[in-house]
């Protein structure tokens, strides 16, 4: 593996760990008391030690669903957030640490979970995250995984949104544990009603995304449930057996959808 992780401050006490491969980018986020790791990436190197560097600060760790590109690091901290229903998914984030580890890699990381069971404590709709200065609440946001959460900075406007909302690359409506489009229609609403969002740190663009995308996913979502929607049957390059599924755009806005799964 040739890249390595690399840090950039983005916003005031917001930094960015951009990821290994295709890890998702790693935010943590930092109050005057204490700072909020979002996601742990696959699980390669040493993030741990990275984040110790980047912050003095007493910090938490949460998940913002349960895929092995933004949980597969957990094994290496002590606690970690998740809603409840991310914990299946969770539990299988080895299997993509095992697409780019090596297999002695692999061993030494389940050798250490073994040793060093990491705690889960489950969050939902509601709780908050106190930071001093900062708060983030736990907002429920089902669709792309049954245990999504996205996360709100109130107080300056930030959403931290995991796969709910990307632009790197499509919103994926089409993994084994997607619920339904009607489903992610209904969180994507919840986040449009939100008062005073500005921006949101997805879980793979690399800077922070203007206020405008999030609408066109929400607008993208009901046009395909309405039947309205620009769309096309594309190959989804996911290797889960389907080779096909629809792809539907707004605006700057892609989701990737089967058919069968609307409602
Ligand atoms: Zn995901």
């Amino acid at each position: 593996m040739a890249e390595k992780r690399t840090a950039t401050k983005v916003a005031e006490g917001v930094t960015l760990i951009k990821g290994i491969d295709f890890e998702c980018c790693i935010w943590l986020v930092e109050g005057t008391e204490s700072a909020l790791l979002i996601d742990t990436g696959l699980g390669i190197g040493d993030l741990r030690a990275e984040v110790e560097e980047l912050t003095k600060l007493p910090y938490r760790v949460v998940n913002t669903h349960g895929h092995g590109d933004h949980s597969g690091g957990n094994y290496a901290f002590d606690c970690v957030y998740m809603h409840e229903a991310a914990a299946p998914c969770a539990d299988i984030a080895m299997e993509m640490t095992g697409m780019v580890a090596s297999p002695e890699e692999l061993a030494a990381i389940r050798k250490r979970m073994e040793e060093k069971p990491t705690e889960r404590r489950f969050i939902r709709e509601g709780d908050v995250f106190d930071l001093g200065g900062r708060k983030l609440e736990v907002i429920e946001t089902p669709g792309h995984t049954p245990g999504d959460v996205t996360l709100y900075d109130r107080v300056n406007g930030l959403l931290f949104s995991g796969d709910c909302m990307l632009k790197a690359m499509d919103v994926l409506l089409v993994v084994p544990q997607t619920v339904s489009v009607e489903c992610y229609a209904r969180s994507m609403h919840k986040l449009t009603a939100l008062e005073g969002v500005k921006g949101f740190c997805s879980g793979h663009d690399q800077c922070v995304m203007p206020r405008s995308f999030l609408q066109d996913c929400a607008d993208c979502a009901d046009e395909i449930l309405d039947g309205t929607a620009d769309c096309s049957e594309v190959e989804s390059g996911l290797p889960d057996g389907e080779k096909y599924c629809m792809r539907a755009v707004h605006g700057d806005a892609a989701i990737m959808y089967r058919s069968y799964k609307i409602r």
